[in-house]
């Protein structure tokens, strides 16, 4: 029998698992659609990107990530709005890299226990190191992240963090935890990607100093025993004996339809995608599918005391955390990302570079003052997205969750009340709820659970009724806590890639 497997997805928890097989000796085959900004013109579908009320991100001007290679059309209510990704790394070409600890509270009914999930932790970015500091933050877990220390404040943020350090007894007792972000980017002095404060993280890093699945792909492709296949859409998988085979759109043919064997299948394709193959792949196909999300709010933050300055000597990626806990207990994750940076990027998106970067520059005394904040809750209390998946489409609803409004307006009015020794101040009725789908944080479709049953998963993320297919990304995950879910998928995906056996 072959001992070779076959991973699906090069985003972050594709390459997580695929490195984690290596290590163990396994030959790997990683199958990836594997979009990048020069091939996308020529395999991606066009896609015109909804207009949102935050800019999307943009790679170097790019939106490549975005582009689908299937031509599939997928319809969405206007409660929902969500992005997958085929690219070559996945989404985390793009993403905002915040990550942090596993609260045990949040996953208190995994079939899982904490030690097992968390022990991960610290693989999960070993080779890019944690940048931010330990604080009080950290008191809040038994299990840390292991972080470098790196000066990337502004002087508003070291006003704000030395508040919170004075202010600590008085703002925990309010439920209110303030420190620095943790981030997955480069901080180590000695390495070549080290971080530059260029400021221009939201642009693109050119210095390959945020962590990007993409370059951990290219550190795979050194080692002999993997193959990449890129440009190859995974339908389905099919389980016989001791083998699964795969059945992949060769999209360097002209989508000719290939299939070849292994001894198990990792699927990572994002929660949609990898739906999409496992409901390809099953006979007695459910009507629809549940994806739980981590509820999303925006809300603008004022700081009074500083020095009202915010150097371009910095990153733009969030520079602070506020944790809290909702009445269920469970955290509450919020950051602040620095005003200037990213409003003046707002600014460029909706009045054009010219007026964009005048108005900007007009307003930069009010902007250097302003954090944007970014609230995410517990998939307990947040929406649900309702897929149903067919031949030439993939239809998602929404259904909103208001406790979640409601938790929201109770950590705002304990962040108003408590200014005063935080520093900053927020309005109590000012904030957007974001659209469901819309944090990027979400999963759980087919749960984990003790004893797998229709339309779960065994403890290893294998859907009931396989028994070589093993799904490591949030597809699994039984709950989506508020904290950073990258962190968790990856802690989960290396957790499963160890244990997997033949
Ligand atoms: C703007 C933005 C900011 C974000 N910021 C954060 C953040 O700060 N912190 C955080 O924790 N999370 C963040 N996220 C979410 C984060 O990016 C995702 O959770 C993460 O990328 C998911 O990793 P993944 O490996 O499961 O899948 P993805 O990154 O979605 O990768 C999927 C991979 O599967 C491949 N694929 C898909 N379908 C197929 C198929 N049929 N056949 C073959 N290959 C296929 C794709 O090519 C891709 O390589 C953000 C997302 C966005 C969009």
């Amino acid at each position: 029998m072959t001992k070779s497997i076959a991973v699906v997805g090069s985003g972050p928890t594709g390459t997580a698992a695929a490195q984690t097989l290596l290590n163990r000796g396994y030959s790997v085959t990683l199958f990836d659609v594997g979009l990048t900004k020069s091939n996308a013109n020529d395999f991606g579908t066009k896609t015109s990107l909804p207009k949102t009320l935050m800019p999307k991100k943009k790679l170097f001007n790019s939106t490549f990530m975005y582009q689908r290679a299937d031509g599939i059309n997928i319809a969405v209510d206007n409660k929902v709005s969500f992005d997958t990704s085929h690219a070559k790394g996945g989404l985390s070409t793009i993403w905002g890299a915040t990550v942090g600890a596993i609260y045990p509270q949040d996953i208190l009914n995994w079939p899982i226990s904490y030690n097992e999930i968390s022990e991960n932790l610290n693989l999960s970015f070993n080779l890019t190191g944690i940048m931010g500091a330990m604080d009080q933050i950290d008191e809040l877990y038994p299990i840390n992240l292991k972080v470098n220390n790196f000066d990337f404040e502004v002087d508003q943020t070291i006003f704000l963090l030395n508040r919170a350090k004075k202010h600590k007894i008085y703002l925990n007792k309010n439920n209110i935890y303030v420190g620095k972000s943790k981030l997955a980017v480069q901080a180590n002095p000695a390495a070549v990607n080290v971080c530059v404060k260029c400021g221009k993280c939201m642009e693109g890093c050119q210095y390959d100093s945020i962590f990007s699945a993409a370059n951990i792909l290219e550190d795979l492709l050194s080692d002999p025993k993997f193959t990449y296949q890129p440009l190859a859409l995974v339908e389905s998988v099919f389980e016989s004996g001791d083998s699964v085979s795969l059945t992949f759109k060769n999209l360097a043919r002209d989508g000719e339809i290939n299939t070849k064997i292994f001894s198990s299948a990792v699927l990572a394709a994002g929660c949609l995608d990898t739906l999409r193959i496992i409901d390809n792949s099953t006979e007695k196909k459910p009507d629809h599918y549940i994806i739980k999300d981590s509820q999303k709010f925006y809300f603008p933050v004022f700081v009074w005391g500083g020095r009202q300055r915010q150097s371009s000597k910095s990153i733009s990626l969030a520079h602070l955390y506020i944790q809290s806990f909702d009445s269920n207990l469970n955290l509450i994750q919020t950051q602040l990302y620095p005003g200037m940076q990213f409003l003046n990027l707002m600014l460029i998106e909706k009045l054009g570079p010219l007026f964009g970067s005048i108005f900007g520059k007009i307003l930069n005394p009010v902007l250097s003052r302003t954090y944007i904040g970014m609230t995410y809750m517990h998939s307990n209390i947040s929406g649900t997205m309702t897929v149903k998946f067919n031949q030439e489409s993939i239809n998602v609803s929404g259904k909103p969750n208001e406790k979640s409004t409601v938790e929201f307006r109770s950590l705002l009015a304990r962040l108003f009340k408590i200014g005063h020794k935080t520093g900053f101040y927020v309005f109590p009725r000012l904030y957007l709820k974001a659209k469901i789908g819309h944090s990027q944080h979400f999963g759980g479709a087919i749960e984990m659970m003790e004893v797998s049953l229709p339309g779960g998963a065994d403890t290893l993320g294998r859907p009931f009724g396989f028994d070589r297919t093993y799904v490591v990304d949030a597809t699994v995950l039984p709950t989506i806590p508020a904290t950073p879910t990258t962190t968790i998928a990856l802690s989960n995906a290396i957790r499963i890639a160890i244990k997997i056996m033949f």
